[in-house]
Formats: C-alpha cells, sequence, structure tokens
C-alpha cells in the first residue's frame, strides 16, 4: 500500500529559496529566519531554506550561511539549501547544512543557460558533490528542471526526463524532484512523463516540483496521486514568480497544496492558518500580496492578518 492510499503526503516548503530567489525586494535575514520560524510552527517538516549560490548571481539568497547558521535547532525539521557546485557545498557544510539539493536539467539548452553548464557537465560535477557530502554523512536531493516544457526547447520528451533521471539516481541522490520549471505541464504531461521516469526511480523517491503559471499545478497534483506520488514542493502564499513568464503565478502554494490534500482526506500534518501566517510575514515584508487561492482568501476574510508576535 502506498503512502498516499494510506492518507499521508509530505510536503518541502521551498518558499525561503525558490519562492524568494526572483524577488527584487531585498528581505533582510531576521525576517527571512521568522518566515522560516513560522513555517515550521505550522507543521511542515521540510523547508528548503536558502541557496549557496552566488552571491552576484542570486543577490537575495547572499546571506545563505547567515540563515543556515539562524535556523532553530529541532531534529524534527529537515532543513535543506541548495548547492550548485562543490564551492557551495562547503560554504554550506561550514554553516551547518546537513541536507542539499544539487539541480540539473531535462533540457540541454536550460542546462547550458541557468547553470553554464551541459547536462553531461553538471552531472560529472555532481557527482563529486554527491560524494563528498555523503561521505560527511549529509544527504542529497536531486532536482530535475524542465522535464515537461523548456523555455528554449519547447517540448521535452518523457524518455530524455528517465534518462537524467536515472543518473542523477545512480550518481546517491535520495529523492529526484521532477519539475515543471514554468509550469506548464498539465495532467496528461504528468502522467506520461511519470509513466516513464517510475520504471527507473522508485516512487517514493519522487516528489513533483510544480509552478502554477497556467493555473494547472492542483490539476497535476490530482493526475500525480494516483500514481502513487507522495511528495511535492510547495511554495507559502505561491511565493516565487517564474522568471520565464513575468507577472504570472508563482510555485504551487503551500496553503492551497494543503487545502486539496486535506479535504480529499490525504492527511499532510500541516495547518493551513498556520502557513497563511507565514505567507503573511513575507507578503508584508515584500509589501505586495501573494498569488495563492489559500491566501487570499484568508487574506479577504481575516483583513489585513497581522503576523503573530
Ligand atoms: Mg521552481
Amino acid at each position: 500500500m502506498t503512502e498516499t492510499q494510506s492518507g499521508r503526503v509530505s510536503i518541502l516548503e521551498v518558499g525561503p529559496r525558490d519562492g524568494l530567489q526572483n524577488e527584487p525586494t531585498p528581505i533582510d535575514t531576521a525576517t527571512k529566519l521568522a518566515f522560516i520560524e513560522a513555517l515550521a510552527a505550522s507543521g511542515l517538516g521540510r523547508i528548503e531554506a536558502t541557496a549557496f549560490v552566488h552571491p552576484h548571481a542570486v543577490p537575495q539568497l547572499a546571506d545563505a550561511a547567515a540563515v543556515a547558521r539562524g535556523l532553530p535547532v529541532d531534529d524534527s525539521i529537515e532543513y535543506s539549501a541548495l548547492v550548485p557546485n562543490r564551492t557551495g557545498l562547503r560554504r554550506a557544510i561550514d554553516a551547518g547544512v546537513r541536507r542539499v539539493a544539487v539541480f540539473t536539467a531535462a533540457s540541454e539548452t536550460f542546462a547550458r543557460r541557468n547553470i553554464n553548464m551541459s547536462i553531461a557537465e553538471s552531472l560529472a560535477e555532481f557527482e563529486r558533490v554527491v560524494a563528498d557530502a555523503t561521505g560527511q554523512g549529509l544527504t542529497v536531493r536531486g532536482y530535475l528542471s524542465t522535464c515537461f516544457v523548456c523555455p528554449y526547447e519547447g517540448e521535452i520528451a518523457p524518455d530524455r526526463v528517465r534518462a537524467v533521471a536515472s543518473r542523477l539516481m545512480d550518481l546517491g541522490v535520495d529523492e529526484i524532484a521532477i519539475s515543471d520549471t514554468i509550469g506548464a505541464a498539465v495532467p496528461t504531461d504528468i502522467v506520461a512523463c511519470l509513466g516513464e521516469v517510475l520504471q527507473d526511480v522508485p516512487v517514493e523517491r519522487v516528489a513533483l516540483h510544480l509552478h502554477d503559471t497556467y493555473g494547472t499545478a492542483l490539476a497535476n497534483v490530482c493526475a500525480a496521486l494516483p500514481l502513487g506520488i507522495t511528495r511535492f514542493d510547495a511554495s507559502a502564499g505561491g511565493l516565487g514568480g517564474c522568471p520565464y513568464a513575468p507577472g504570472a503565478a508563482g510555485n504551487l502554494a503551500t496553503e492551497d497544496l494543503v487545502y486539496l490534500l486535506e479535504r480529499m482526506g490525504i492527511a499532510t500534518g500541516v495547518s493551513l492558518e498556520g502557513v497563511f501566517r507565514a505567507s503573511t510575514i513575507v507578503a508584508n515584508a515584500l509589501g505586495r500580496r501573494l498569488p495563492g487561492k489559500q491566501y487570499n482568501r484568508l487574506r479577504a476574510a481575516g483583513g489585513d492578518a497581522e503576523p503573530p508576535a
């Protein structure tokens, strides 16, 4: 029996990293930590806190070490950080990070434009990153970007995703995030892609990372559940734009995912109102409303809900 059939899904909150990375308004470290603490208080057990990327490439996350060092000490929460290479890994380990994520793409052009490496080069680098990380007792997740549609190459064939996912697994990652980077996938894409990937990757190791650019993220979750997928990424309030679709909605909103799953009888362990309180902290700091449906429903119901003291 899969976890989904027995009614449990695990959400990875990516708001502090994927949600914030493209935000031009600088958020100070203390506010990020308040945001993360509120996310943890909502019941989210897995939180991607930051990324150890080059500060010039992503100024918003230049305080990665300070964020990692400031995380609440709580063994029941799994905090992680993105690392693009061995330099990032060293910085992450120095800051006390115990779980890292590496990222490559299913699209060759996207890999070259986004990380300045071919897919093969990125896998060669990650082989060393994963070996170094696991050798020091860390665990590693692998992101696979542009699994459905690439802003440069268009449609990505499912067997191509399967091939790169399979190679990532061979490197020793314990989870692969099949990612709809531009948020263009529809349920038939999910079924086609996962149908290939699940032939090589055990279902409990597959996570789905969805964006809601075209409003299809929740429909895609519903397509993935019957396949036994139990791991979903989401971002508080739907924080996180898509750099290839300016003005578009961001990541799948955590509150919307929690609402859907709980209404379907699938336990998440997460308080929707708790996530909303976390979203409010970051929305106030950004000075704007976030796109999530439940976020906006609760905001309208409660007026300008203040973050908890
Ligand atoms: Mg993303």
